[in-house]
């Protein structure tokens, strides 16, 4: 039987483009870190257009997303490259937002009818603890409304949680509380929600929370999965962890740098799936010098502690130094 040429296509499940990591929010959780004082690079029209002429010439690509720090910031230029995505008949086109641009209902109401027109059908508005010590409730109220009448087809409430859900905290009660207001008042929305993992801002504002008292050594198995993320810089990441490189799309293309990924030869990712999974990391940080801490909130933040320490050591792996401290 003479497969068509979609079908000899391999899949890849997400691709995310980072618009830039400016956010109106300076969320204690973030792993990007997100904030109004990062710096101001921001994607391109022009590379994002080569980079889904190249993926789809080659890859049949289910969801495309637009992250940040907050995509929303750069508002004209969001709607250019969802336009632009539509052009390619990708079935799923999202974002991620914090919704400070809920400010009255017709401020709203522009917002997601412009969002809706280029193409946009999944919204999730980050809603808990994290993100209302920034955005007013009333605010990202008024945007689930509006991104609601505007007919966007799917929209949830994305919550990260402190611990597992049941675990009594400030965060997570203040959490329940939110998501309980909200999906009470908007039935249409799918609610989410995701224990936090302790890297980014988190290693450095969270730890107090945590027990830390293991080194953990369990392996993480995210890149198995095909969902790639790339930034204003064109480095190229996994979509569920930044900072670990597996190429750069200004200089390779993107296609080359997916189909070449071998995440068990790769030099980091190669450490942290195999037996012992980050504790990989750690013994090479402390053999280059790092005093490693008594115990660990959880496998990320050992991770990323020791990746943290290591960057000198992998340059063009770990990068860029929006993600690390
Ligand atoms: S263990 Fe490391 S690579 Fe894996 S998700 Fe956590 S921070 Fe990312």
């Amino acid at each position: 039987m003479k497969l068509s040429i979609d079908q000899n296509k391999k899949r890849i499940f997400f691709l995310t483009f980072l618009i830039s990591y400016k956010c109106t929010n300076e969320c204690k959780h973030c792993a990007i870190p997100g904030s109004p004082n990062q710096d101001d690079i921001s994607m391109e029209l022009g590379d994002v257009k080569r980079y889904l002429d190249d993926i789809t010439s080659n890859y049949i690509v289910d969801e495309v997303g637009f992250f940040g720090g907050e995509p929303l910031l750069n508002f004209n230029l969001l709607v250019s490259l969802i336009e632009e995505v539509k052009k390619f008949n990708i079935p799923k086109i999202g974002l991620p937002t914090n919704g400070y641009w809920g400010k009255n209902d017709l401020t709203a109401k522009k917002y997601a009818l412009k969002l809706k027109e280029a193409g946009l059908n999944q919204i999730g508005f980050s809603v808990d603890a994290f993100h209302q010590e920034f955005i007013p409730l009333d605010v990202v109220r008024r945007a689930i409304k509006a991104a609601h009448e505007v007919g966007i087809e799917w929209i949830g409430l994305v919550s990260q949680i402190l611990g597992p859900e049941n675990e009594n905290n400030q965060f997570n009660e203040q959490t329940k509380n939110i998501t309980d207001i909200l999906s009470k008042e908007f039935e249409f929305c799918e609610v989410i929600k995701s224990e936090l993992q302790v890297r980014g801002r988190a290693a450095n504002q969270l730890t107090e929370y945590f027990p830390m008292m293991t080194i953990p050594s369990d392996r993480c198995l995210i890149f198995k999965v095909p969902m790639f993320m790339i930034d204003p810089n064109g480095w190229v990441f996994h979509q569920l962890c930044h900072g670990i490189c597996i190429g750069n799309a200004n200089t390779n293309s993107l296609s080359e740098i997916i189909s070449d990924f071998n995440y068990r030869k790769h030099p980091i990712i190669g450490k942290l799936v195999a037996k012992g999974g980050p504790k990989n990391l750690l013994d090479i940080a402390i053999e280059k010098g790092y005093e490693p801490l008594n115990g660990y909130a959880d496998k990320c933040h050992l991770c990323f502690s020791a990746r943290n320490f290591l960057r000198p050591f992998y340059p063009n792996i770990l990068e860029p130094s929006n993600l690390y401290f």
